[in-house]
């Protein structure tokens, strides 16, 4: 077989194509076949964009202000003959840029791992099996089976389509979706003209197709394309631009601040080299230049963990957000569900039945509650009900070690389990009654239907099963237990379906029509006049992690509310059984509110905002409305996080703060539009990364108000200095080794400190606060201002003793360094006391002050750094003053601290009350 591309297959019959790529549309590949295309063409992976080369991004880490301030000051002092200083300060840089650079790396590769395990799927027929299989094991030949949700998993030459469209917009840019087709396209066709080709990583939005694969990896368009597009900067988020923001800012104001420094101490006569070591001093101090690399760090951490508890982060701004979120807006089955379904009760014919057994095994009786004597094999009713179930079905049991599994559909594994206890078996009935023709489920239309050979020669039947709404508008007849058809008593059936759902069943309502023998297709106008059956009532229970993910994310301020595609006197027992209350005010004995869809669609957009907030359940929503919801709670000031796994839901994923999408039972096309991924599909994990998030914007705000002081601080010594008319306390290579040893061996293990137990107790953070309240700018202050007088104080009583400038130095290097390594353990929480924490619950800061120790102890007594760094030894005395500032500056910020502390208890004591006495007012 020749290498194919679709240069010119889009003008071929699709026979002649299959016959070209040497394959069966009926039966596919066989495994040999199959395997020596595996070995000549590779694995189906599109190879990822060439980004910058590592020398390239290596060489960007000296592409930034700071660096370039530090390289004119090694030229300038290399110029003057100062070879140390110069060899210190090019080292620095050097230095610098292998960290950053290393950091960089290892962020982006986390964040590119993360991609990888989010690979996609395809169904392929293989020697006559259909199989789900990874997309990167496709070969040109395969026959690939899509439908609506799929990512088309390489390029197809379609030869069956169901109104199949597909969103291009990956390959075109053009958003609206285009209808494909089978038929033979002109030969000078565009790309996007060619409908009868589907191409990779563009999403299927609608309807079903076949198609055979004749261009995998590299040789698929989006392959071609790929090596166009270079790499996007997946390490931004608003915080870390904001942050580059504040720095550049800061940038000017102290590149002015030195030139001012230099110029005020040339005009009172100072020499001119020592005061432009003074303006480098300043600027190299003052400068956080860590920060940007520590927000990245902290951020990259956080997705690592948050992966570990099994969700995927996407978009990298969604850490950030999920500590502000303020709703969030759950599916119920599977997500609050376990979605194990299991058929428990049945009426049919007059008779109520009572299914007994648990799972999907075939184990179970099925017992007549209203006629006991009764079997179910004379309720003619109830058996059709039971084959109805088992027929209008798209999905299989399989017994796998002792265990009943269900493929595919949860709901439709409970209907072929309910027919196996009634005596039907599937793979029987179908030979039995052969499909014809088949409308898949589709939230959207909320039923389901197929069209099968007759029992009688006459005619065909057609099976529906689907929502209760959905099937009895369309229903007009029932059948009775004799067989006969009877007028529809549609209150009677109503009656029985809310007797199910209050429990908290999920119900479908099974029907069906007889169609004339030459009726070879179905469509959803032939889906009418149809006879009701029977309703299937099953259980699927709450799971119980979500249960206290609801309670804690209730105990958090976060308002938990259902949105669901199912009955609403179901969804609202559900939520009354795991505990939602919507508002987050008090739980109401009748349940908690519900508001159907039909309902929703009445209220105008206004009306909905306080609707959207008040209301705990949702119920019979469709997709299109979740929009409309995330719209009306976002117009009402809340951060909403909501989940979704249809093809239909991504607008809502997208509009939505944070877009959540299931990773099981998801479509591609919601992972695609979501910004996270949830590997369980389960709610206590959005709970979790919640939970994540907020411990990342804690980690984050604590190593900025840590880091902070030491530049201000360092700063302030300088200008003092200059002001004063001294010499310097620190030079610009001390500055330097303060910097940049303090900021990877003390700052950085502040990203490793674990969750405060408190932050699921905290309201949600406005993401419109400032990341530097009132409070923390006092204390950066005070800290700085403890440096300040600790360093230059410290600096000038050695230099009143006699000492020389190298020792009077070391003296305030090392009070500068200890002060932070005290001040670290303050850090530690902005509230709480290290004691509150646990004084070796981040063992990550024992290992820092330790190596943090070791290094002070070379840079004072090490004779090469002593030479480098113009520091020298120190003796007892100085260490004892060293020891006491850094520990009056941790009992002066402590100490704020628990005034603080203090006056929040009390004032929350106070708030309560208040309130309390405020709810007593109302109340009379
Ligand atoms: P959630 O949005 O919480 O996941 P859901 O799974 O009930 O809720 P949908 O999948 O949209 O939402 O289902 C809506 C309704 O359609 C269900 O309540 C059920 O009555 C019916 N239904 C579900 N699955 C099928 C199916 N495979 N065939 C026919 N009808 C179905």
């Amino acid at each position: 077989m020749d290498v194919l591309i679709g240069e010119n297959l889009h003008q071929l019959p699709a026979d002649e194509v299959l016959q070209l790529l040497g394959t069966d549309a009926e039966k596919g590949l066989d495994i040999l076949e199959l395997q020596t295309r595996q070995a000549r063409f590779g694995p189906n992976l599109i190879p990822a964009a060439r980004g910058l080369g590592p020398w390239m991004r290596f060489l960007l880490q000296f592409h930034t202000p700071l660096v370039y301030i530090l390289l004119a000051a090694a030229a300038i002092t290399a110029f003057l003959h100062e070879w140390v200083d110069s060899g210190v300060i090019f080292a620095v840089v050097l230095v610098n840029a292998v960290i950053g650079f290393l950091q960089e790396s290892s962020a982006a590769k986390a964040l590119a791992a993360l991609t990888q395990t989010t690979l996609t799927e395809a169904s392929v027929l293989r020697a006559g099996e259909m199989r789900r299989i990874s997309s990167t094991e496709l070969v040109p030949g395969d026959i690939v089976f899509l439908q609506s949700g799929d990512k088309v998993p390489a390029d197809l030459r379609l030869f069956h389509c169901r109104d199949l469209q597909v969103d291009e917009s990956a390959l075109t840019g053009e958003s609206v979706p285009v209808n494909k087709q089978v038929d033979v396209m002109a030969a000078n066709a565009s790309l996007e003209e060619r409908r009868n080709l589907a191409y990779t990583s563009t999403l299927v939005t609608y309807g079903q197709a076949r198609g055979v694969v004749f261009a995998t990896g590299a040789s698929t368009e989006v392959g071609h394309i790929s090596k166009l597009i270079s790499t996007a900067d997946v390490l931004e988020t608003p915080l870390t631009l904001k942050i580059a923001k504040f720095s550049r800012l800061l940038l000017v104001v102290i590149l002015g601040l030195a030139c001012v420094t230099f110029l005020v101490g040339c005009l009172r006569g100072q020499p001119a080299f020592e005061m432009f070591m003074a303006a480098v001093a300043l600027a190299v101090g003052a400068i956080p230049e860590g920060l940007p690399a520590a927000v990245t760090i902290t951020l990259s951490i956080g997705v690592a963990r948050m992966a570990r508890r099994r969700a995927i982060i996407r978009k990298l701004p969604a850490v950030e957000t999920l500590g502000s979120t303020t709703i969030v807006c759950s599916d119920k089955t599977g997500t609050l569900t376990v979605n194990q379904m299991t058929v428990s009760e049945i009426l049919a014919g007059d008779s109520r039945y009572e299914v007994s057994g648990t799972g999907y095994g075939p184990l179970g009786e099925i017992k007549n509650l209203s006629e006991p004597g009764v079997a179910l094999a004379d309720n003619f009713a109830a058996r059709e009900c039971l084959l109805a179930g088992l027929l209008c079905n798209d999905s299989a049991l399989a017994e796998k070690a002792g265990r009943w599994e269900v493929q595919g559909d949860p709901t439709e594994g409970a209907l072929i389990a309910s027919a196996a206890k009634g005596g039907l078996n599937q793979k029987e009935s179908s030979a039995h009654f052969p499909r014809i023709d088949v409308i898949p489920f589709e939230s959207q239309h909320q039923y389901m239907a197929s069209l099968h050979e007759g029992k009688s020669p006459v005619g065909r039947k057609l099976y529906v099963k689907g929502a209760a709404e959905v099937v009895l508008s369309k229903s007009v007849a029932m059948l009775d237990a004799s067989g006969r058809k009877v007028p529809l008593d549609s209150a009677a059936v109503h009656r029985q379906l809310e007797s199910l759902a209050v429990k908290g069943l999920r119900v479908l309502v099974l029907a069906s029509a007889e169609l004339p023998g030459d009726v070879t297709s179905v469509t959803h106008a032939d889906v009418n006049q149809l006879t009701f059956l029977g309703l299937q009532g099953m259980i699927d229970p709450p799971r119980p992690e979500a249960i206290s993910a609801v309670r804690a994310c209730q105990s958090a301020g976060i308002h938990v509310k259902m949105i669901t595609g199912d009955h609403a006197l179901t969804a609202q027992a559900i939520a009354r059984q795991i505990g939602l209350n919507g508002g987050g005010g008090t739980a109401r004995p009748e349940g908690p509110l519900v508001l159907t869809g039909r309902e929703l669609a009445e209220r105008s957009d206004a009306q909905l905002i306080d609707i959207a907030a008040q209301v705990a359940v949702f119920a019979r929503v469709t997709p299109e409305q979740k929009l409309r919801l995330v719209r009306a709670l976002q117009a009402g000031g809340h951060i909403a996080a909501m989940t979704g796994d249809g093809v239909n839901d991504a607008p809502a994923l997208k509009q939505a703060d944070i877009g959540v999408a299931m990773g099981v039972s998801g479509t591609e096309v919601a992972k695609e539009a979501a910004d996270m991924v949830l590997t369980d599909d389960n709610f206590a994990t959005i709970e979790a990364a919640v939970e994540e998030g907020r411990g990342v914007f804690d980690n984050l705000t604590k190593f900025i108000v840590w880091t902070l002081p030491t530049n201000m601080g360092e700063g302030l010594v300088i200008l003092a200095a200059i002001f004063a008319g001294t010499t310097l306390p620190i030079l610009p290579v001390q500055i330097l080794w303060i910097n940049m040893s303090t900021g990877l061996f003390l700052g950085l293990m502040l990203a490793f400190e674990p969750k405060e137990p408190d932050i699921m107790t905290r309201p949600p953070r406005d993401p419109k606060t400032p990341i530097l309240t009132g409070v923390l700018i006092g204390r950066i202050l005070l800290v700085s201002l403890v440096i300040l007088v600790g360093a230059f104080g410290s600096f000038e009583w050695a230099l009143g003793k006699g000492s020389g400038d190298a020792h009077a130095r070391t003296v305030a290097v090392n009070v500068i360094v200890m002060v932070e390594l005290f001040y670290l353990f303050n850090c530690r929480s902005l509230t709480k006391s290290m004691f509150q924490l646990g004084v070796f619950s981040n063992l990550w800061i024992w290992v820092g002050v330790g190596s943090m120790v070791a290094l002070q102890l070379l840079f004072t007594y090490a004779p090469f750094m002593n030479w480098f760094f113009h520091s020298a030894p120190i003796g007892w005395d100085a260490w004892w003053r060293i020891l006491l500032t850094a520990v009056v500056a941790h009992l002066i910020v402590g100490m704020e601290k628990w005034i603080r502390r203090k006056w929040t208890d009390r004032a929350s004591v106070g708030v309560i009350v208040f309130t309390e006495n405020k709810a007593r007012g109302l109340e009379r």
